[in-house]
């Protein structure tokens, strides 16, 4: 059952949009009657395109690899032959290599570059030329708190999430133009499977700088997320949902 019904039309694109912080983004913008279009390696359980589709909406779920520039483009033809147009583009996809920096191999920080930080450029370039076209449409990268703050033992994430600050901050004065806006929302410690792999005596330490005392939900970050697709004069900002952990 949808919230509402005036977005029916709407599209949404979620790159890692199968599982943790990107599934829930995806139940947000379902409940408000979004078509849904998933990017993950591994596709979405059949369970989660049915609970998605479940909200009256299409569900579009993708295999592919957001480093894959090709990838990105073919993707964008298909959601304009199918829908014809991408109101929303949420660049979510993101992995963590983490060890200390003498210790970072090559590869770790490639590649956490590469899908954090190029994946985000690869669908920021080819969604804008259909946004372009519209003169519509809002974009949304979901950085990191790490990328304000910097953290032990994860300095090619921070980089890459610092790396999409910058580029969030360029792409929200190229296309404003066009009538596009362009945010980032920078979360805090999150419960998804990412900060599951956290040994306990980490978490609690974190906790300790966290003024609200607890883990964010997926869900706090969906809200933000719909907040900042949904409105018209916000663009190349910041939002930090974050507990406090870093005021800015
Ligand atoms: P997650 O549970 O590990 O999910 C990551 C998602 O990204 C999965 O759908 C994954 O699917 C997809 N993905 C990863 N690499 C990909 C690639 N190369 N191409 C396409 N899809 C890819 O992570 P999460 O905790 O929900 O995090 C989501 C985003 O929030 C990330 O950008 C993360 O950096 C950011 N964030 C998370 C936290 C937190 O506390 N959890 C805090 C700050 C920021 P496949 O593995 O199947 O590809």
């Amino acid at each position: 059952m949808t919230e509402q019904t005036e977005n029916q039309t709407k599209t949404v694109l979620i790159t890692g949009g199968s599982r943790g912080i990107g599934a829930a983004i995806a139940h947000k913008f379902a409940a408000n009657g979004y078509h849904i279009i998933i990017v993950s390696r591994s596709g979405s359980t059949p369970e989660h395109v049915d609970a998605l589709t479940a909200y009256g909406v299409e569900v579009r779920d993708f295999k592919g690899d957001v480093t894959d520039f090709s990838f990105a483009k073919e993707i964008m033809d298909t959601v304009k032959a199918d829908f014809n147009t991408l109101d929303v583009l949420v660049n979510n996809a993101g992995i963590t290599r983490d060890t200390l920096l003498m210790r970072m191999k090559e590869s770790d920080f490639d590649a956490v570059i590469d899908i954090n930080l190029k994946g985000t450029f690869n669908f920021i370039q080819a969604a804008s030329k259909l946004m372009m076209k519209q003169r519509a449409g809002a974009i949304i990268n979901i950085a990191s708190v790490v990328g304000e703050m910097g953290n032990v033992g994860q300095a090619n994430y921070a980089a890459s999430k610092a790396g999409m600050l910058g580029l969030t901050k360029s792409a929200a004065r190229e296309l404003g133009m066009r009538g596009i806006t362009v945010n980032a929302v920078a979360p805090g410690y999150i419960e998804t499977d990412m900060t599951d792999e956290m040994p306990e005596k980490a978490k609690a330490a974190m906790l300790e700088n966290i003024p609200l005392s607890k883990l964010g939900q997926p869900s706090d970050i969906a809200e933000a997320v719909y907040f900042l697709a949904t409105q018209s004069y916000i663009t190349g900002t910041t939002l930090d949902v974050n507990g406090g952990l870093y005021m800015n």
